[in-house]
């Protein structure tokens, strides 16, 4: 394979010397010339930006506090030196997902073709609305997603839209499923899910008007997918006492350890009685693409709507969610409204009527020129690489002993002491999370099962043995009482 000429993951400390400040730069670029003081403008800010991303591994993941600029606008406007300068004082205090030891979150470091794409669609600012404010993006968006869905399994005519983040992904697509199901106006209809599923689940369920009781969630085995027997018994009694369901959703990758739950079987027990199944891939759909590690998504291109979130471990910016659909016009079913202020749509209708969200930028920009910049090749070796690292860090944690440890077939891993109760694993969470932080490394404390646990989510690239190693001695090190729990 041919080297890429940039690395598709900013790590490269760039030229320390900045281009020498500007001048002015008008609040609205010539329309007649390139203009050259926006160029110098967007260099300067390029070399803020490469110099913050080349500088994470010098500092902490997690700042502490620091100063703000000044807020509100004054009453004259500032020239482009002020702007830099605040925006430095901003970014001085921001998270650095470029840092080797972010391993907190499904917050990646970004990928260099997509934070060019993000600035190029700020530029455009077009509106993905409708067709006459984005006629490239809206086909754009349209192909790509139809693409994503076949290459996910979902049978030809799939296709979808994107979405500002998965919860409005799964949001949708519960909406879409109710109108489906012809149960709008049925207050008694349930959503089943996992007790490992994501919250944004019990958001949704309270935006479309249904009490909390409404998403039934079941139980999971001890490997923390859902367990298919209760599924099947739970369908029953409903079906006995004539509750309307909504939709099965099964997690392709939960949030507090990477599980699968065992989408074939569900799809299964749900075209058996004809329940729409929705996939909340938002973690793991993108595996599809690892000729190693899909096999634990068979049957996810049997679902009627699938949930994929490539901001998570791709390195796409955030946000970049995909709604996908195997039938499509369930969307504009949903959402139709007409928009009367619109030119008619000449192609496959104005994304505006096919999702909950009205104008928003063409965030599909970055996902597909992320994609290209990776290739297939490269989406593979990062999915890889995120599980391998997985399997490292928890042989690791292993060898320590003494840890209850809830991994998964994907890249996330928490962990707690045996034999803690609630408030002394919540004591050791929280110290053994400043220990890491002082090593720099980042890790977070969900609250999984009535304990405290710290979890490492391995997606980042630039994570090597280095920081495995540093992270199993602080945690070896907290079992000793050697972080003061
Ligand atoms: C993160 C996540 C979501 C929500 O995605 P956002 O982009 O944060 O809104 C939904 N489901 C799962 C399983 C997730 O991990």
């Amino acid at each position: 394979m041919p080297m890429p000429s940039l690395s598709p993951l900013a790590s490269v400390p760039p030229a320390q010397r900045l281009p020498p400040p500007l001048r002015d730069c008008e609040p609205f670029a010539d329309p007649s010339v390139a203009d050259p003081a926006l160029e110098a403008f967007l260099q300067q800010a390029a070399a803020l930006l490469c110099r913050w991303l080349g500088q994470a591994g010098q500092g902490t993941p997690l700042p502490g506090l620091s100063v703000l600029p000044v807020v509100e606008p004054e009453r004259a406007g500032l020239d482009s030196e002020r702007l830099l300068a605040d925006l430095q004082l901003v970014m001085e205090g921001a998270y650095n997902p470029n840092h080797p030891g972010a391993l907190a979150h499904l917050d990646p470091p970004p990928l260099t073709a997509s934070i060019v794409a993000d600035l190029v669609c700020a530029g455009l600012n077009n509106n993905l609305l409708a067709e006459e404010l984005s006629p490239s993006l809206s086909r754009l968006e349209r192909a790509l997603c139809a693409w994503m869905a076949s290459r996910l399994g979902l049978p030809g005519g799939a296709g979808g839209v994107a979405a500002s983040g998965g919860s409005l992904s799964n949001l949708m697509a519960l909406v879409t499923a109710r109108r489906q199901r012809g149960l709008a106006c049925r207050g008694d209809a349930v959503v089943l899910c996992s007790e490992d599923a994501h919250v944004s689940l019990a958001k949704a369920v309270a935006v479309m008007g249904l009490p909390p009781e409404a998403l039934v969630q079941l139980p999971v085995d001890a490997a923390g997918a859902l367990e298919p027997l209760a599924l099947e018994s739970c369908l029953a009694r409903l079906d006995r006492s004539a509750t309307p369901v909504i939709a099965v959703v099964a997690t392709a990758g939960t949030t507090v350890r990477g599980a699968l739950d065992p989408l074939d079987t569900v799809a299964t027990l749900c075209s058996r009685q004809g329940h729409w199944l929705h996939v909340d891939g938002a973690i793991g759909a993108i595996f599809a693409f690892s000729d190693r590690h899909r096999s634990g998504l068979a049957g996810l291109g049997r679902a009627d709507s699938v949930t994929v979130n490539p901001q998570k471990l791709l390195g796409i910016t955030k946000t970049s969610s995909l709604l996908l659909l195997a039938d499509p016009s369930h969307l504009q079913q949903a959402f139709r409204t007409g928009l009367p202020y619109m030119e008619p749509s000449w192609g496959g209708g104005h994304q505006g009527e096919a999702g909950l969200q009205g104008s928003r930028p063409g965030e599909i920009l970055k996902l597909w020129l992320g994609l290209r910049q990776l290739g297939l090749d490269g989406m593979a070796a990062l999915i890889d690489g995120a599980v391998a690292r997985r399997a490292e860090l928890e042989r690791r944690l292993r060898a320590i002993g003494g840890l209850a440890l809830r991994g998964g077939p994907l890249h996330l891993i928490a962990f707690r002491p045996e034999g803690l109760d609630g408030p002394a694993a919540e004591r050791w969470s929280i110290a053994t999370r400043q220990c890491l932080l002082e090593e720099q490394l980042m890790l977070s404390r969900p609250h999984y099962r009535g304990h405290h646990h710290l979890k490492a989510v391995l997606g980042n690239p630039h994570t090597g043995p280095e920081q495995l190693d540093r992270l199993a001695l602080v945690v070896q090190r907290s079992l000793m009482g050697g972080c003061g729990a």
